[in-house]
């Protein structure tokens, strides 16, 4: 099935970490073709460098991608952040001569690569934003949906959101509702 990347337009790093779904305990690439990333690349709200990648280089950007989930979960959970992670992240930024400017109105700032284009500066942008949400204290409320078919970051409006979505919070509450029919099953049975 065709992605539709409706869950786009959050953090770029969230969007990012955001390209992959877990399903059933396991985890469903989204841009496992350089196609899917083509896909990703149009839906995606921010404004990053056109690259036309090729295989090799789209296995890196999904290991750019996996050292963001690494780095995400672990400050989501409160643990320690993975350091081998850390430094590809900050690889990545040297690499793709990432800078931060001063935006045009106060308060804003913008991301913008030292090099020519192409990868590196899209891997060095991506990485940037990771170290944007990362840095901050708060983690701009960064949680993990629980709900099946799901896994992904959201931003949480509430401080105990479990959802990242309303569909999601239907279908966590139908999964609960048919598990708590099986056991009850189960007992009658007994
Ligand atoms: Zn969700």
């Amino acid at each position: 099935m065709k992605t539709t990347w409706a869950w786009l337009g959050d953090h770029l790093a969230v969007d990012f970490a955001n390209t992959i779904k877990v399903v059933d305990n396991s985890t469903i690439e989204l841009i496992g073709s350089v196609e899917e990333f083509h896909d990703w690349h149009e839906a995606e709200p921010a404004d990053l460098p056109t690259v036309v990648l090729t295989s090799e280089s789209l296995r890196d950007l999904r290991n750019l991608r996996d050292c963001a989930l690494r780095l995400l979960h672990a400050a989501c959970d409160d643990r320690t952040l993975p350091q081998a992670d850390v430094a590809t992240i900050n690889e990545a930024i040297e690499i793709g001569g990432t800078l931060r400017l001063l935006g045009s109105a106060a308060g804003t700032s913008r991301l913008q690569s030292a090099s020519e284009g192409g990868f590196d500066a899209l891997a060095g942008l991506l990485a940037a934003a990771v170290v944007d949400l990362l840095a901050r204290e708060d983690l701009a409320n960064i949680a993990v949906c629980s709900a099946p078919s799901c896994g992904q970051f959201f931003h949480r409006a509430r401080p105990n959101q479990m959802w990242c979505s309303p569909g999601c919070g239907n279908r966590a509450r139908v999964d609960r509702h048919r598990h708590r029919r099986m056991d009850a099953t189960g007992m009658a049975r007994r």
